[in-house]
Formats: structure tokens, C-alpha cells, sequence
């Protein structure tokens, strides 16, 4: 077993196509994270997909 978990979620990735990730969501919260990391303060780690989900549901 060569396979490694996805470095984001640590289940096992399905495919190779976004190797080392299981997806292209953990792609892309792994570079979020990267992003984040230029203009955010240490302290509780903040998740990317909750920040794109409360910009998402700011309609009222
Ligand atoms: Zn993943």
C-alpha cells in the first residue's frame, strides 16, 4: 500500500488526479490555507470552506 491519506482530510484518496489530494475541494483548501497564511493572525486555524460558506449565505 503506496497510497497516502489526503494531507487535508486524511481519507483516502480516490484518484490521482489531484494527488496528493483526494480532491480538487482539498486542492483547494490546501492552497486557501496558503493564502490565508500571508494576512491571518496564529490562532485557531480558520477553514476556508466555512469562510466560503458564510459569504455564501450573506444574501438576505
Ligand atoms: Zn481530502
Amino acid at each position: 500500500m503506496s497510497t497516502k491519506p489526503c494531507p487535508i482530510c486524511k481519507t483516502p484518496k480516490q484518484s490521482e488526479e489531484y494527488a496528493p489530494f483526494c480532491s480538487a475541494r482539498c486542492r483547494d483548501k490546501d492552497l486557501n490555507r496558503w493564502f490565508n497564511d500571508g494576512y491571518s493572525v496564529p490562532g485557531p486555524p480558520a477553514d476556508p470552506e466555512d469562510i466560503a460558506r458564510d459569504i455564501d449565505q450573506g444574501h438576505d
